[in-house]
């Protein structure tokens, strides 16, 4: 039940999810630049779930000067419309949150509220439960965001050892 890890992206990969970048860059009339497709890279080296802030410095440190804070948080949603990423962890209260969500399988997450620690699950039956929901009220699903909030196995195991 538990997902895989992403593993950072391979280049074959790379180069799928820029055809996707370059689509939507095309819908909106920008061009690709050499910046743009740093942050692409970048954002697909990730295989946790991050800001717009932790992929700007760490393409900073990788000698991408142009890559600001501000050009990072410009170019974030049409990498979500492209595909190549998604927002996750809405109760993280830290902003907004991305992980990959390119040739990725769907899942969802378990947050623990003590130390952080989010736990990646894939469940059938939940997936298959939201559809007949769905159809049920006649609605349209595009997507969804599931978060259990709660705490972890070690931090309860650390509350028990203080008690
Ligand atoms: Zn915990
Ligand atoms: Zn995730």
């Amino acid at each position: 039940m538990r997902v895989e890890r992403s593993v950072p992206a391979s280049e074959p990969r790379i180069k799928r999810a820029l055809v996707k970048f370059r689509d939507v860059l095309r819908k909106k009339s920008l061009r690709m630049t050499p910046v743009r497709e740093a942050i692409v890279r970048g954002a697909l080296e990730h295989t946790d779930h991050f800001d717009a802030q932790k992929l700007a410095r760490r393409l900073q440190a990788n000698g991408v000067h142009e890559a600001s804070m501000a050009t990072v948080y410009r170019t974030m949603p049409l990498l979500v419309e492209a595909g190549i990423l998604q927002q996750t962890l809405l109760s993280s209260g830290e902003g907004v949150l991305y992980e990959i969500a390119f040739e990725r399988e769907h899942h969802d997450h378990l947050v623990c509220t003590v130390c952080g620690k989010v736990i990646e699950f894939h469940f059938e039956a939940f997936e298959r439960l939201q559809k007949d929901l769905a159809a049920k009220y006649d609605f349209e699903l595009t997507r969804h965001v599931h978060e259990l909030l709660g705490r972890c196995s070690s931090c309860r195991r650390a509350a028990r050892a203080r008690a």
